[in-house]
């Protein structure tokens, strides 16, 4: 493409801030290559403010997202500074612009974005989408784990829980005589998401947990809910002490039916090798599994356990119904 058919227009495509577009290259079977520059100039130098010079140019290649179903690379030719007064420190310096592109890049900045919530929230694999961006698997797996950590690692990364819910789940039955291994969920009630799961069932694992989340969070915290055993209402009333009580068990019950639905689901996907049919025995007991204990007559009860012992070979959709 010549200078000329690069207009505005172009830019808006590219859709990054403050670029102009030295240069397209588009070579067929070839992911497309647009080289661009940083508009703002002249620049000062950083410690004497005096106008840089410009000393050199150097090409950084950057994995990008596709256009038009097209991989893209962006040819940020990035401009290298002098100060020109001999007596200044600084020396020499490269231009730098985080919202294109951190300072050790593989890509840019939005790749690497979009890159995490693909295999992050979308489940796709991270050979598929190397595919797609036409790049190496293990670019776009260092960019998950350099993005995905951040997250992970983010202190804010709950943002603040107006409702926190408490509930103590059944993990496991371990040993002979089938004993029974307790551990907490700590559950955001309002958008029904699951925040951490601690060992045990007693006051003390809430409370660190509390504890590092700090004060000013614990604060934001209005609502508490909890089913009425001593140890959570203790971690309540110590840590987040404006909070109101409620002993309303729904939310949770609701979310736990999410995850007993998964593991039926799981365990038929491996016992079978298929999803579930009309006929398979896990898929019939999906019904009699949500409903309440308690609500479940001797007729439902022994079709369950008759359903589940034909469908669930080692007893996790078993025991996760007994966590409920
Ligand atoms: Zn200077």
């Amino acid at each position: 493409m010549t200078p000329e058919t690069i207009c505005n227009r172009c830019v808006s495509l590219v859709g990054l801030p403050d670029i102009v577009i030295l240069d397209v290259e588009d070579v067929p079977g070839a992911a497309l290559r647009v080289h661009v520059e940083l508009t703002r100039s002249p620049q000062g130098c950083p410690t004497c403010g005096v106008i840089a010079h410009v000393k050199d140019r150097r090409r950084v290649e950057l994995v990008d997202l596709s256009m038009a179903g097209r991989p893209m690379r962006l040819v940020w030719v990035k401009r290298r500074f002098r100060c020109p007064d001999p007596s200044c420190p600084t020396g020499s310096w490269t231009e730098d612009e985080p919202r294109i592109a951190s300072q050790r890049p593989m890509m840019t900045d939005r790749a690497g974005r979009w890159i995490t919530e693909q295999v992050g929230r979308n489940a796709r694999s991270v050979a598929e989408v190397a595919r797609e961006l036409g790049c190496d698997w293990h670019t776009v797996n260092d960019a998950v784990i350099a993005y995905g950590g951040a997250l992970v690692d983010h202190p804010d990364r709950f943002g603040a829980v107006e409702a926190l819910g408490l509930d103590e789940v059944l993990m496991v039955r371990r040993g002979p005589w089938h004993r029974q291994e307790f551990s907490t969920q700590l559950v955001d009630v309002g958008r029904g998401q699951l925040l951490d799961i601690v060992p045990g069932r007693s006051s003390t694992e809430p409370m660190v947990w509390l504890a590092n989340k700090g004060k000013a969070w614990c604060d934001q915290v209005r609502f508490a809910t909890l089913d009425l055993s001593g140890p959570y209402r203790k971690v309540f009333t110590l840590m987040t002490p404006g909070a109101v009580q409620v002993a309303d068990p729904f939310h949770l019950v609701k979310l736990a039916n999410t995850k007993l639905d998964e593991c039926r689901r799981r365990v038929q996907n491996e016992t079978l090798g298929h999803r579930g049919h009309k006929s398979d025995p896990l898929y019939r007991c999906q019904r009699l599994l949500t409903k309440a204990k308690e609500r479940l007559d001797e007729k439902g009860h022994e079709k369950l356990t008759g359903l589940l012992r034909a469908g669930d070979p080692h007893g996790d959709v078993a025991t996760m119904w007994q966590a409920n």
